[in-house]
C-alpha cells in the first residue's frame, strides 16, 4: 500500500504547487489507505473531504514536493482527528480512594489492561492500588486477577464466593478506604457481544462505585465493530476514555480514528502485548502513521537521517573537515542526493544552505547530472578516487570515454570537488560550533 501511496506521489514531484488534480489523485489513495486500514467509510469520506479543502491552493514548502506535502496535510489533519486529549496518560485519582471502573466485551483485554494499569500507577505514580474483579461469570476471570496481582506486587480483593458485581463493588470501596488505598480498580465482566443485562450491570456498579475515570477497553483488530461498541458503553454507561489493546499486531489502527470521530472519545492507552508493561500511552502521531502505513514520510529530516548511517556520516565529517574530501566521499553525497530528492532538497535542509540551493536550481542541476557524475567517479581507477589531484590530460580523456560525457564535464566535476574540499574545510575551522556539524545532528 505505502508503495502505491509513493508511487502516486512520485508522479507528483515534478510540479511547483498543489493543483487541484494532485490532491485528488492523492487522496483517493489516501481514501483506500483509510479503508484498509479498517476506518469505516463515512469516517473515511469526511476526513478526505475536510483535506481535500484543506489541502487545494496550498503553496509547496521548497524543500519538500508537492506529494509530501499532502501526506504532511493528511498525516496532519489524521493526528488532528486522532488527538482527544492533551495528557492522556493522566489518570483522574485525585480524593484516595479513586475508582477507576473498566468495561469492554469479553476477551477485549480488560483484565490485563486492569493489571497493566494498575502496575503503571504503583511504579510511576506510587500509587497503592487496589484490584477487585467483578466477573462473576467466569470464576476463572477472578483467579486471573489474582494471579496477574501477585506477579506485579499488587493487592486484589479477597474473592468471596456468591456475591454479585455491586456486592463485590461495595465491598471494593470500603476495603480501599479502611485500608489506605489511593486508588481501586473495578474489572468487570464482559459478553462476546453488547446485551442489555450487560450494560445493565455495568450501570449498576457504576451507581455504586461513582468512578473517577470509566476507562473502555477495545480490541484494536476489531476493525469498525469497535465503533459500535463504543458508541454503546459510552451512550449508557458513559466512558471517560478508551483504551485500545493488541496494536501490537498487524491491525492498521483504523479503529482508532473511526472512535475518534464517531464517539469523540479520547483514547487514552495502547496495549501492545501480553506482558504487564506492554501498554503505553496513547500517540495520535504513531497511530496516524500506522494509519496511512508509511512511516513519518513527512520529515525529511528524518529521512535523511535514515538514508546516512550516521556513523558513515560523522566519519566521513571528520576527514572532510580535515580537507581529506576524495572522489569516494563525493560519489557517496552524490547518491545520497538522489536518495534525498535530489540536491536541492538536501541543502534546503541544512541551515545556512539555502543560498547554494537557489544557485544549483538557477543551474538546473538536476538528478540527471548527478547520475552523470557518479558515472564519472565510476570510470575512474581507485587510485585515481583516492588522489584526484593526480589526474592528468591522458587520464581524463579515458574517465571521460569511459563514462560517456565530456574531458569539459570532468573538469566541472573536479572544480566542485574542489569547492566542495575547500568549503568542507572552512566550516571545519569554525570548530565545534560550525553549522555542518549541528546540521549533521
Ligand atoms: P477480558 O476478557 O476483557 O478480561 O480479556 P483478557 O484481559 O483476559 O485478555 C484476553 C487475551 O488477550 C489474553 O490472552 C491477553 O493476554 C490478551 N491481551 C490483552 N491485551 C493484549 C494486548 O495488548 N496485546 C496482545 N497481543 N494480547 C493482549
Ligand atoms: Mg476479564
Amino acid at each position: 500500500l505505502s508503495e502505491r501511496l509513493s508511487g502516486v506521489f512520485d508522479r507528483l514531484t515534478k510540479q511547483g504547487a498543489l493543483s487541484d488534480e494532485d490532491v485528488k489523485t492523492a487522496l483517493r489513495e489516501v481514501r483506500v489507505a483509510l479503508l484498509e486500514a479498517d476506518v469505516s467509510l463515512p469516517v473515511a469520506r469526511d476526513f478526505v473531504k475536510k483535506v481535500q479543502e484543506q489541502a487545494t491552493g496550498q503553496a509547496v514548502t521548497k524543500s519538500v514536493t508537492p506529494g509530501q506535502q499532502v501526506v504532511k496535510i493528511v498525516h496532519d489533519a489524521l493526528v488532528d482527528v486522532l488527538r482527544g486529549a492533551d495528557d492522556p496518560g493522566n489518570l483522574k485519582i485525585d480524593n484516595p480512594p479513586a475508582p477507576i471502573l473498566m468495561v469492554g466485551l469479553q476477551g477485549s483485554g480488560k483484565t490485563t489492561t486492569t493489571a497493566k494499569l494498575a502496575k503503571r500507577l504503583k511504579e510511576k505514580d506510587g500509587k497503592r492500588v487496589l484490584m477487585a474483579s467483578l466477573d462473576t461469570n467466569r470464576p476463572a476471570a477472578m483467579e486471573q486477577l489474582a494471579i496477574l496481582g501477585v506477579q506485579i506486587g499488587v493487592d486484589t480483593l479477597p474473592i468471596v464466593k456468591g456475591e454479585n458485581p455491586v456486592q463485590i463493588a461495595k465491598r471494593a470501596k470500603t476495603q480501599a478506604s479502611l485500608g489506605g488505598y489511593d486508588v481501586y480498580m473495578l474489572d468487570t465482566a464482559g459478553r462476546l457481544h453488547i446485551d442489555a443485562e450487560l450494560i445493565q450491570q455495568a450501570a449498576d456498579v457504576r451507581d455504586v462505585a461513582n468512578p473517577r475515570e470509566t476507562l473502555l477497553v477495545v480490541d484494536g483488530l476489531t476493525g469498525q465493530d469497535a465503533v459500535n461498541v463504543a458508541t454503546e458503553f459510552d451512550d449508557k454507561i458513559g466512558v471517560t476514555g478508551v483504551v485500545l489493546t493488541r496494536m501490537d499486531g498487524d491491525g492498521r489502527g483504523g479503529a482508532a480514528l473511526s472512535m475518534r470521530a464517531v464517539t469523540g472519545k479520547p483514547i487514552r492507552f495502547v496495549g501492545l502485548g501480553e506482558k504487564m508493561d506492554a501498554i503505553e500511552t496513547f500517540e495520535p502521531d504513531r497511530i496516524a502513521g500506522r494509519i496511512l502505513g508509511m512511516g513519518d514520510i513527512v520529515s525529511l529530516v528524518e529521512k535523511a537521517q535514515e538514508t546516512i548511517e550516521a556513523e558513515q556520516a560523522e566519519k566521513m565529517m571528520k576527514r572532510m573537515m580535515k580537507g581529506q574530501f576524495n572522489m569516494n566521499d563525493l560519489k557517496m553525497q552524490l547518491e545520497q542526493m538522489i536518495q534525498m530528492g535530489g540536491m536541492q532538497g538536501m541543502m534546503g535542509m541544512m541551515p545556512g544552505m539555502g543560498k547554494m540551493a537557489k544557485q544549483v536550481e538557477e543551474a538546473g542541476f538536476d538528478d540527471k547530472i548527478l547520475k552523470q557524475q557518479i558515472a564519472m567517479i565510476q570510470s575512474m581507477t581507485k587510485k585515481e578516487r583516492a588522489n584526484p589531484q593526480i589526474l592528468a590530460a591522458s587520464r581524463k580523456k579515458r574517465i571521460a570515454a569511459g563514462s560517456g560525457m565530456q574531458v569539459s564535464d570532468l573538469n566541472k566535476l573536479m572544480k566542485m570537488h574542489r569547492q566542495m574540499g575547500d568549503m568542507m574545510k572552512k566550516m571545519g575551522k569554525m570548530g565545534k560550533g560550525g553549522m555542518l556539524k549541528q546540521a549533521m545532528k
